[in-house]
């Protein structure tokens, strides 16, 4: 019952590191987190060392317009770089460069799908920082210390804001999965969120169904997995209805998300903006992002997944389930476009059935990406079944070893003899040699008992060694049958 008299409203606020080469400022590389030794991509720069400057990572700023175009958000002109103070050991400098009052992202909006359809939820703004670097907390022999590291301290980071739009833990879920899907879509972050590079921060508040002002927040961090948030969301929505369930207030705050507890911790109670003292970063110019270069990156723009699901829903029938596989990696994507341009008579569900069945399936089982085979080959194999050049489960045989061995299928079907036999005339016989080898089966099926048929096909397939076309015997076993009756 409870359930029905609160209603929650969820913001996400998720920081993406950007998939360049180099650092936000400086030119130091962008490194793996967990192989690259410690403090080894690490400059007087982004080690926040005095009377050193700044320099704009030009693919930086490109990247976030990418994701701000993606998601529907204005392009600012001009942007402002500003210093957020706050002290902390992983961060040399005593302050964050992030932008605040005029970020290069705003006002956008992103769909998602769920259960109960098309959803908008707004963007408030997208902006470009640097990362901090990572502090390992150590306790060895009950002496507990801090090892920092700075290999990430000045990474490029987008942090994406959104609007409380949303409601349910399926809508924060909906919209995480699209934002990660388009981010890596476009190139703009690898998106790995066992590495950190994709940060989600959630902040939740309730209020009673028929209240039109938005109750007050908490902040929920670390949550680094879909799993994690979808806990967490539920675990606050639970909390914060209990509260007000019982007529008590509940505490603007921020929280962490204890995997090892499966419950929220108070982290400290809110700052305001004010605390961190913003400022503009007198080391750096204005970004000014023009007509010209706006344009250029526009251009660069790839189709997106919006539009892809229309197309495959529309011009070729594909079903929702499949057309998700298919986008959820723009490699599929690539291999299915590589194969229709390949083979544009085929059936695009022909092709989609192959790729998504037998050919994932030998991907998973042998750890290969699909970039490793070649989709001419590929859809030589699909259109040797589709031809009826060879059957159905003759082409799976084919198909493993063509993955192989990197032989073509038809190289493999001669040297093999696996062509189909649809020579009607040579199937005509083989029926009847069965029908006259099983007499009694054939009288009980004449008899009434049906399913007979089934095994007789199955004789007739034996005696073929599987490479009849089966449609053809299927008819011809019927027309026989039919005329002794
Ligand atoms: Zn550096």
């Amino acid at each position: 019952m409870a359930n029905n008299q609160y209603k929650a409203d969820i913001g996400l606020e998720v920081h993406v590191e950007l998939a360049t080469r180099s650092k936000m400022f400086c030119s130091c590389a962008v490194v793996d987190p967990i192989s690259a030794p410690p403090n080894t991509a690490v400059c007087p720069v982004c080690c926040g060392m005095p009377g050193v400057l700044p320099v704009i990572n030009r693919n930086a700023v490109e990247l976030a317009i990418k994701a701000g175009l993606a998601l529907n958000c204005q392009i600012a002109e001009t942007s402002i770089f500003a210093r957020k103070n706050y002290f902390y050991p992983d961060l040399p400098k005593g302050y964050q460069i992030s932008q605040y009052e005029y970020p290069l992202a705003y006002d956008g909006f992103m769909l998602i799908r769920t259960s109960q359809g098309e959803k908008r939820i707004r963007v408030r703004r997208a902006h470009l920082e640097e990362d901090t670097g990572k502090l390992t907390h150590m306790n060895e022999n009950g002496e507990t210390y801090s090892l920092v590291n700075l290999n990430r301290a000045g990474v490029p980071l987008l942090e994406i804001v959104s609007e409380p739009d949303m409601h349910t833990v399926e809508e924060v879920l909906a919209y995480s999965h699209e934002l990660r899907l388009l981010l890596r879509w476009l190139g703009v972050s690898s998106g790995d969120m066992e590495k950190g590079s994709m940060r989600f921060e959630a902040n939740l508040s309730m209020r009673p169904v028929d209240c039109e002002e938005l109750g007050t927040r908490v902040e929920v961090k670390n949550l680094n997995s879909f799993r994690a948030m979808e806990l967490a969301i539920l675990y606050q929505m639970k909390m914060q209805e209990e509260t007000l369930s019982r007529g008590g207030k509940v505490e603007q705050q921020t929280l962490g998300w204890s995997e090892a507890n499966n419950k929220t911790v108070v982290q400290r109670s809110k700052e305001d903006a004010n605390d961190y003292r913003y400022f503009p970063e007198p080391d750096l110019p204005p970004l000014v992002v023009d007509s010209p270069w706006l344009q250029a990156v526009k251009a660069s723009m790839p189709e997106m997944p919006a539009a892809k699901r229309a197309r495959y829903a529309g011009e070729m029938g594909l079903n929702g389930e499949d057309i998700e596989r298919l986008v959820e990696e723009k490699e599929n994507v690539r291999f299915f476009e590589d194969c229709l341009a390949a083979a544009p008579a085929l059936n695009p569900k022909t092709i989609v059935n192959w790729m998504l069945t037998d050919l994932f399936a030998w991907l998973n089982i042998n750890g290969k990406a699909i970039d490793t085979v070649d989709p001419k080959l590929f859809v030589q194999l699909v259109e040797a079944v589709d031809e009826g050049v060879i059957n159905q489960s003759t082409g799976k045989e084919v198909l493993v070893e063509m993955l192989e061995s990197g032989k073509t299928p038809s190289a493999i079907i001669e040297a093999k003899g696996l062509h189909q036999i649809s020579d009607n005339s040579l199937i005509t016989s083989l029926v009847s040699s069965v029908l006259q080898a099983n007499p009694k089966e054939v009288q009980s099926y004449l008899a009434g008992k049906e399913t007979l048929a089934n095994w007789l096909f199955g004789q007739v397939m034996r005696e073929a060694q599987g490479k009849a076309n089966p449609q053809v015997v299927k008819t011809e076993l019927q027309r026989q049958l039919d005329a002794m009756k």
